[in-house]
């Protein structure tokens, strides 16, 4: 298929809602564990700065949740379904999927 017969994919995540934890057993993962397609990523909120001393740099174990393949999503709705905190929105060739 060549890049521009695509669907156009908007996904949102709401951060403040979100409860993604990579470290908490209890924080949640549902999008990530049921996309068929390997859309969502997680990563440190921020990079460590190793020159700092260990007191000065951030907290490893806060990630956040990221969309980086959002070019394979299938609108399946799959994730707005498995997630518990009405978190996302997704937007497939301009149509908003339901859950
Ligand atoms: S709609 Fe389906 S393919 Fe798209 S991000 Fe959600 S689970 Fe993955
Ligand atoms: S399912 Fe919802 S609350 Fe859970 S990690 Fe994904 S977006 Fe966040």
């Amino acid at each position: 298929m060549a890049d521009t017969d695509r669907p156009s994919v908007e996904i949102t995540i709401d951060q403040e809602k979100c409860r993604f934890s990579m470290y908490d057993p209890k924080g949640c993962k549902r999008c990530l564990q049921v996309c068929p397609t390997a859309v969502f990523a997680s990563r440190p909120n921020v990079k460590r700065d190793f020159s700092k001393p260990v007191e000065q740099r951030v907290d490893p174990t806060v990630w956040v949740l990221l969309v980086t393949w959002e070019d394979y999503c299938n609108g399946c709705g799959a994730c707005l379904r498995a997630c518990p905190h009405d978190a996302l929105t997704i937007e497939f060739d301009g149509v908003p999927v339901s859950a």
